[in-house]
């Protein structure tokens, strides 16, 4: 919800909480003082009418003492003379005097007279007194009484007098007794008087249930008056009447407007009505100031910084004006964006911020690479300068990192490592991609590249790039044919003009042979002074020997060399129908039987393989048989080479190397099984007993050396165990029998094992990670693996080929190359491993160039387990 909704509501709210309690509150006190004041009023009015009836029974005591203080009154009492009735008793007396009856009472109580022709309510009077006179006429002093008495339904207002003399003397001849009913007309007359509806109730059962209600109430709780309202418009005052007996007589009920109380509701009201309208004036005042001092100026602060984010330009700023807390916010702001933009502007590498495939910001590194000065190409298409490479990811690789071109305007493209991130600003998709020149990275790969499968002498691709293409050729189904050519008398001619001239030699063979072929053919160093030809689309001999025929007359021309003349000889042995062979070494090693051949007939001669020698592989299937063999019967035993820590010389583990103990030959290397074990796929078997038997060895030297004393021992794996066996869970089966920490192990694996299935690999190198087993990466620099995919796989460690420690002082290339490989596993935070390190000036070179690990005869041998131990605690003999 927006600040501006909310302060509203808040507001609002308040300004309706404040209204409400003030009117609940105010309407509350002026109505209450109201209603009392109306109950005042009519109760007033009640009790007024009330004396009013008191003062009217006076009254009538006062005409009844004028009668009873008489002399002629005195004497009829005696006489009862006829005089008398006929001046005073008429029946009009009645009449004038407004009376129901008028009764002289004997002093006893006995009625002596009465005025004739009382009303029918006098009659019930008079017969009431007639059996009561005696108590009406003890209670009657000289003072005489006056009140109100309720007989059978019937209300009188009663009084009486003695009658004494005029005078005023007695003795008493009696009580004179006057009634007069109360009903309607007196009510009506008193109301006249009184200027107020009134009406009398008397004090019965038959009173409706309302009145009765009132009437108990003021009985029991004492009161004498009280109000009712009837409506909102109208309101009762009821009075209490009681008889000369003391109980209740009548209810007299005096009803009047409630102008009191309307003319109260109508002031708070119309009180309500101004504050309501103040309040709406106030609360519109309040939102109208905070809308222009403090929402209006939070919206456009928001919308300004909406636009900033959106655009994606960091360079802009938010407006500043005034001092206030929004301001000081813009300024905050401010200071966010210039850091922001400091960050970008200074990230070393040529950073673009893309929206729908077209540049909207890019940092100084960007714009000095494009050469656009301070300029950023806003709205140029991001493609036109930063491409990313068609391949596109390794197979399983999700990583937004792809490799690509930055294609500055004129300049030689540059490869990049583009990281890319896309993220949603608003509506828009914006898409940061960074662009990390990787030209070094990419040299050494080129460099790499070139050392795996091409000879550095003659330029031609080397024996191992021979058997993929080879390879290639026979998965790809098509037909060709293959020839092995070696130099006759090689060795002596080197001798004689020198091994420099006798590497011109070789390249001037190469060039000869290259000129005869056509395009698509190949031809490979596979040797020292060996070449292979793969003759595509010509498989039969007939199709191939013109074309070999020409190479051999173009490689067997005389050359001048050293003012002597040279006359090259070439053997040849040739396999037609190559692409009949199940895999390349089997064609090469078919093309070598029949240059054996060929070589054993003379001088530049051509032997084509036969059928019967394709059954070479009878030697092979006698051989793996010695070699399971020797696996069951415990033949094969390991040596430890130590791996020492650079520097220090420190031993820090050792590698396990398999040899076979033959009974007859002595101890074979692995150079001679291995490759027979890969091929027969008994090479799983043989990794498994390694790892078992490693295992086994580091858990005895534990045992044997005690005090907590570890080994830490690195096994090879070959492809075919990582990629297809079950050798990663075999081997954490081992480390468990064995009972040894993971941390003690490390695989050795080739790149061959990511090159040709980098996807399982990966899976089995995370087995192995899980498992806490480190790997470690060999001969790197043979095979050829990207070095962007080589970061994202967990190797702990890279085993820098043995060939580049070979070759260090002999060329400059190789040194460059090593330290290029040292400085990418360093960026990497890989640990590496300088192996075949004989002499002390590798050692000191591959140090100084920051090496982890060593690794070579200049550190100590392969060695059985024992004396490998023995080594290490040289004052501890552990047999
Ligand atoms: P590798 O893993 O590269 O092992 C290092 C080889 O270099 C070893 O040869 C070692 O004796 C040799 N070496 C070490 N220091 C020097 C040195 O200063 N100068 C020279 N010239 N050579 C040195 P080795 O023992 O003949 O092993 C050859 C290869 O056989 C190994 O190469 C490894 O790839 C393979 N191998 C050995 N044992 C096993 C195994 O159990 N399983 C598998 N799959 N392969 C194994
Ligand atoms: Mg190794």
């Amino acid at each position: 919800m927006s600040i501006r909704k909310r302060t509203l509501i808040i507001i609002v709210f308040s300004m309706l909480l404040f209204l409400g309690g003030v009117s609940v509150l105010s309407g509350r006190l002026v109505m209450e003082s109201f209603i009392k004041l109306e109950e005042d009023s009519i109760s007033g009015n009640a009790a007024r009418a009330e004396n009013m009836l008191l003062r009217e029974a006076e009254g009538l005591l006062w005409v009844n003492r004028d009668w009873s203080f008489w002399d002629d009154t005195y004497a009829y009492m005696d006489d009862l003379n006829e005089d008398y009735v006929r001046i005073n008793l008429q029946p009009e007396t009645l009449e004038t005097l407004h009376l129901s009856a008028m009764v002289f009472l004997t002093p006893e109580g006995e009625v002596r007279s009465a005025a004739p022709s009382p009303s029918e309510g006098g009659a019930a009077f008079m017969e009431w007194i007639r059996s009561n006179g005696a108590i009406v006429a003890s209670r009657s002093g000289y003072e005489g009484f006056s009140g109100f008495f309720l007989l059978e339904g019937r209300l009188f207002m009663v009084s009486g007098a003695p009658i004494l003399r005029s005078d005023g003397t007695g003795p008493s001849k009696g009580v004179l007794l006057f009634a007069r009913e109360v009903g309607a007309e007196e009510a009506e007359s008193l109301s006249r008087s009184i200027l107020l509806p009134l009406k009398i109730h008397r004090a019965e059962s038959t009173l409706p249930a309302e009145l009765g209600g009132i009437l108990a109430s003021m009985e029991s709780t004492g009161v004498s008056f009280l109000s009712r309202p009837l409506s909102s418009e109208v309101i009762s005052g009821f009075s209490l009447l009681r008889d000369l007996r003391g109980t209740p007589a009548a209810l007299i009920e005096i009803t009047s407007r409630r102008d009191i109380f309307l003319q109260g509701k109508k002031t708070v009201l119309q009180f309500f009505l101004w504050l309501t309208l103040f309040g709406g004036f106030l609360t519109a005042l309040i939102l109208f100031l905070l809308k222009k001092t403090v929402t209006d100026r939070l919206e456009n602060t928001r919308a300004i910084l909406e636009r900033i984010a959106s655009s994606g330009r960091v360079g802009e700023r938010m407006p500043l004006s005034g001092s206030d807390e929004v301001t000081s916010l813009s300024g905050s702001i401010n200071s966010m964006l210039s850091s922001l933009e400091r960050l970008v502007e200074n990230i070393p590498d040529p950073l673009f911020l893309s929206d729908n495939g077209c540049i909207v910001h890019a940092n100084r590194e960007a714009r000095s690479v494009l050469k656009t000065g301070n300029h950023v190409p806003e709205g140029k298409r991001l493609s036109s300068f930063l491409t990313e490479e068609k391949s596109g990811p390794a197979p399983g690789d999700t990583s937004p990192i792809f490799e690509g071109k930055l294609i500055p305007p004129g300049g030689p493209e540059i490869p990049v490592e583009i990281h890319r991130q896309s993220f949603l600003l608003g509506e828009r998709t914006l898409t940061l991609s960074v662009a990390r020149d990787i030209s070094a990275r990419k040299e050494l790969e080129d460099s790499l590249r070139r050392m795996a499968y091409f000879d550095d002498k003659t330029g031609l691709p080397n024996r191992t790039r021979f058997l993929m293409l080879a390879d290639e050729a026979i998965r790809s189904g098509e037909t060709f044919a293959v020839a092995l050519l070696d130099m006759d008398r090689f060795r002596l001619i080197n001798d004689m003009i020198g091994p420099a001239k006798g590497d011109d030699l070789l390249r001037e063979f190469s060039r000869r042979i290259q000129g005869v072929l056509s395009p698509g053919d190949v031809v490979a160093r596979v040797e020292g002074d060996a070449f292979g030809i793969i003759l595509r689309k010509r498989g039969a001999w007939e199709e191939t020997s013109p074309v070999l025929t020409q190479v051999k007359k173009e490689v067997m021309t005389p050359l001048f060399v050293d003012g002597q003349t040279i006359f090259p000889s070439v053997s040849m042995g040739v396999l037609p129908e190559a692409h009949k062979c199940v895999s390349a070494t089997a064609v090469l090693a078919k093309a070598e039987v029949a240059l054996l051949r060929a070589k054993g007939r003379g001088l530049g001669q051509i032997a084509l393989s036969r059928e019967d020698e394709a059954a070479g592989s009878r030697d092979i299937l006698t051989a793996e048989g010695q070699l399971r063999k020797a696996l069951e019967q415990g033949e094969l035993i390991l040596h430890y080479q130590p791996i020492v820590r650079m520097g220090t010389k420190r031993t820090e583990g050792f590698e396990a190397l398999v040899r076979w103990r033959h009974p007859d030959r002595g101890l074979i290397p692995p150079g001679e099984f291995i490759p027979l074990a890969e091929e027969t796929g008994l090479i799983t078997e043989i990794d498994c007993w390694t790892a078992g038997q490693a295992c086994g060895d580091i858990a005895r030297f534990a045992a044997l050396a005690g005090g907590g004393k570890q080994m830490k021992v690195s096994v090879n794996a070959s492809a075919r165990s990582i990629l297809e066996g079950d050798y990663c869970a075999r081997l954490a089966a081992e480390k468990k029998a064995a009972g040894i920490s993971p941390r003690l192990l490390t695989v050795e694996i080739t790149e061959g094992v990511l090159i040709g299935s980098p996807a399982a690999a990966a899976t089995s190198l995370e087995t192995l990670r899980k498992e806490g087993i480190s790997v470690a990466l060999d001969d790197f620099g043979t095979g050829y693996s990207s070095l962007q995919y080589l970061s994202r796989l967990p190797i702990d460690r890279l085993k820098i080929d043995g060939s580049f420690i070979r070759r260090l002082f002999t060329g400059d290339g190789d040194r460059r190359l090593v330290k290029g490989i040292l400085t990418l596993a360093s960026d990497l935070g890989m640990e590496t491993v300088a192996v075949c390190i004989e002499r002390e000036d590798e050692y000191l070179w591959t140090l100084e160039q920051g090496a982890t690990y060593g690794q070579g005869y200049f550190f100590g041998h392969p060695r059985p387990f024992e004396e490998a131990v023995l080594s290490l605690l040289p004052e501890q003999p552990l047999i």
